[in-house]
């Protein structure tokens, strides 16, 4: 029988596919793995037990991460990144910076989310922050703790990660938008696989009937590998501005004359730390 339907937990080689209300435990054809958590997929079932993944939709977007030997897909059709960051413990803003370039070539809104709003040191890192809100993105504040109201319009319709550093409250998000241990739709199959997946590489929530939300340890450390140096300007709101302006084609923005980037920075356009980070990362995927 043949089922259409979402992967909504991935171990890696196997997949949880919801289709109709059920779960199936779900194999590949062939070794290779090219499915992701978020896709939609075409299913043959031989039961819930026993069925195999056939092929996937068009994805509507794709995050990577990067290890050792090979690009990995983590999620599927995420429309949403929500990059969690607070005053405790110390922010990156180079890690920020990152995240936002990895949205930005997935083609999803990226959405800073400031937790912790309850510490006194918040303040000074919403100053900061406020170079990012000049760009265009979206800042919200709110206290994971006290009340997470502020980030429930920014969820509806949408599929939604968190990302940002370790500690600055994505579990604790997570926690409060799936109270309920049974909202886990992956966990409906527990029973059903237990002992035989060890790890969860990424699992899809269903928030409501529209709003869902993958939970996935490799959304932290995502890939920018993928990307070409060159095409970095396009995906930096303050650097758009100045596409194609540079003399030579691959600019590393650094010694060459005619640079429009290191122009514009001088005058003050573009900011000094910026243009260091666009330096860094040029330099990182030239290499
Ligand atoms: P994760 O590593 O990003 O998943 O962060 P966690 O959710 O594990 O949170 C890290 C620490 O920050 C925990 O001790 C949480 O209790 C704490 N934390 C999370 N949200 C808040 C908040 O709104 N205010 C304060 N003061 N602490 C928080
Ligand atoms: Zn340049």
């Amino acid at each position: 029988m043949k089922k259409h339907g979402q992967i909504v937990k991935s171990y890696g080689r196997r997949f949880i596919v919801e289709a109709d209300g059920d779960s199936y435990d779900c194999t590949t054809r062939g070794k290779r793995v090219d499915y992701a958590c978020g896709d939609f997929v075409d299913i043959l079932v031989q039961n819930r037990e026993q069925a195999v993944i056939e092929g996937y939709h068009d994805r509507h977007s794709l995050l990577y991460r990067q290890d050792e030997w090979r690009t990995k897909l983590i999620a599927a059709n995420v429309s949403r990144i929500l990059f969690v960051t607070a005053a405790v413990p110390t922010p990156s803003e180079e890690l920020l910076n990152r995240g936002l370039v990895a949205a930005e070539a997935a083609d999803i809104d990226p959405v800073i989310v400031v937790n912790k709003t309850d510490l006194p040191e918040t303040a000074l890192w919403l100053d900061r922050l406020e170079a990012y809100r000049t760009l265009g993105y979206t800042v919200i504040t709110l206290s994971a703790k006290q009340d997470i109201t502020p980030l429930k319009p920014l969820l509806e319709g949408q599929t939604s990660v968190f990302v940002g550093q370790s500690g600055m409250g994505k579990s604790t998000l997570t926690n409060a938008l799936l109270p309920d241990a049974n909202a886990r739709v992956g966990d409906i199959s527990e029973a059903l696989d237990s002992g035989r997946h060890t790890t969860t590489h990424a699992a899809l929530y269903h928030l409501d009937d529209n709003s869902h939300l993958i939970d996935s340890p490799g959304l932290q450390e995502f890939g920018l590998k993928h990307l070409k140096a060159t095409d970095l300007v396009h995906y930096l709101p303050d650097m758009r501005p100045y596409i194609g302006q540079c003399r030579f084609h691959n600019c590393s923005h650094r010694q060459e004359p005619g640079c429009a980037i290191k122009a514009a920075a001088e005058k003050g356009e573009i900011r000094q730390s910026r243009l260091e980070f666009l330096q860094r990362l040029t330099n990182e995927l030239s290499g």
